[in-house]
């Protein structure tokens, strides 16, 4: 790929998210010299998803804080960005994206960055502002609608989905002051994602803040009429909603790919370098799942694995090899409870608490036999820094250092 440092190279990156400007950026940084072309279907310049269920919804954040970058350092570092602009087609055959307007761009090497989106229920569609669900800045803005709507008319905001978008919409209702049903199919809380001490912890959480909480929910149905929805249990419970925000996952968008014949699996199939299974073309962030060496697939849907993969994308196109193995780590803001997780702890089999649970400062420690693969910190901060460094260089503490909060965990790190 060297040909791509020469000035006449042309590299397009298709999603202007977190990881398509991450990619492009970093070609900068990279010493790249040819054109970079960052195409994003929405209408604004790259800007920041997390606050969207958190500050954004409570609190007075303007559109400046939510950017990621100024368009003008995008200009200074000549990255030719384009709004409102979705990619139709790519020809991998003749190294050209065609877009929605019919225009063509020819690339020498493309990043597919196109994120995800969210998925919903059978028979919920968003219909009228009264059923939603959050990805983008309108969906925000739909929402903060819909909830003033909850208070006016006196009517619960009713999530479907009890993770992490379902549940900090929810603490953001609440500091409105608007009613909050939370219907979660699973037997708790957070499942995916948390280990059930944990869950159960983020379910007396949300009721001390007065919200209401169903476990083992199953919707019968869900319906609209003028600005209220009806959400309706299988056990024939049911609810009148001022707002319905479904928050059950995302679906990577990979359709793209898949249609110009890369390989697939539930989003694009990459390695840690970002490679897709067609040479010159790289993938990063929500639209990726990472095929691990031992042939496992791993999904993660953060904005460290968006940045990360970005850079890896980016590196490779340059021939330069710079693959993403770092610790995974993700955090969520619910009213004072920062949750900050560094590794993965599906493949652990003990689990050890530091400090007091029923406090509001504490980590929770989890152990593959004897090996630390992962940290679960609720406002600590330097455990969640300290672990992330132990757990990224294979260092273990004891179950009796863990437990023994005057022991420095900082005295393991490597000098
Ligand atoms: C409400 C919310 C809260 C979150 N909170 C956290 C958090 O607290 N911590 C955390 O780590 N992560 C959080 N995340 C997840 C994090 O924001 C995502 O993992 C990250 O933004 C993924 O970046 P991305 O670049 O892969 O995708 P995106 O940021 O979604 O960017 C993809 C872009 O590609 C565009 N696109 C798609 N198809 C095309 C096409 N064909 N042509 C042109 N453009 C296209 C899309 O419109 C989109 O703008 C949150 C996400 C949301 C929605």
């Amino acid at each position: 790929m060297s040909d791509l440092t020469e000035a006449d190279a042309h590299i397009v990156v298709v999603g202007a998210g977190q990881a398509g400007l991450q990619a492009a950026e970093t070609l900068r940084a990279g010493g790249f010299e040819g054109r970079v072309t960052l195409v994003g279907s929405e209408p604004h310049a790259p800007y920041h998803r997390p606050p969207l269920s958190k500050g954004w919804l409570s609190e007075a954040l303007d559109a400046r804080q939510l950017a990621i970058r100024d368009v003008s350092a995008l200009e200074r570092k000549n990255i030719d960005l384009r709004v409102a602009s979705h990619v139709a087609e790519i020809d991998a055959n003749a190294r050209a994206v065609r877009l929605q307007d019919d225009s063509r761009i020819a690339y020498s090497g493309l990043v597919l960055a196109t994120g995800a989106t969210p998925r919903m229920l059978g028979n919920a569609a968003p219909a009228d502002g009264t059923i939603c669900a959050l990805r983008s800045r309108e969906d925000a803005s739909a929402i903060a609608k819909g909830l003033r709507n909850c208070l006016q008319a006196r009517l619960p905001l009713v999530v479907i989905g009890g993770g992490f978008i379902g549940l900090e919409v929810a603490a953001s209702a609440r500091k409105l002051g608007a009613d909050v049903v939370v219907l979660e199919a699973a037997p708790r809380l957070l499942q995916r994602a948390l280990s059930r001490e944990l869950s159960d912890w983020y379910a007396r959480l949300h009721a001390s803040h007065g919200v209401t909480l169903v476990l083992d929910a199953r919707i019968d149905k869900v319906e609209t009429s003028g600005s209220t929805a009806q959400v309706r249990l299988i056990d024939g419970r049911r609810w009148e909603a001022g707002l319905v925000l479904v928050g059950v996952g995302i679906i990577p968008n990979d359709e793209l790919a898949r249609r110009a014949g890369i390989a697939c699996d539930n989003g694009i199939i990459v390695d840690a370098c970002s490679r897709t299974s067609i040479a010159g073309i790289v993938a990063a962030g929500d639209c990726t799942v990472c095929r691990l060496p031992d042939g496992s697939m791993r999904r993660l849907e953060s904005v460290q694995s968006a940045v990360e993969q970005g850079r890896a994308a980016a590196y490779t196109l340059l021939g330069m090899e710079k693959p993403f193995t770092g610790t995974p780590w993700f955090w969520s803001d619910q009213y004072d409870a920062k949750l900050q997780i560094a590794g993965l702890s599906r493949s652990a089999d003990r689990s050890v608490a530091r400090g007091d649970m029923a406090g509001k400062s504490f980590s929770i420690f989890h152990y593959a036999v004897d090996r630390l693969v992962a940290v679960d910190s609720i406002n600590a901060a330097r455990d969640h820094v300290i672990a992330r460094q132990l757990i990224g260089v294979g260092v273990s503490p004891t179950i009796d250092q863990v437990s023994d909060i005057s022991f420095d965990l900082g005295r393991l790190r490597p000098a």
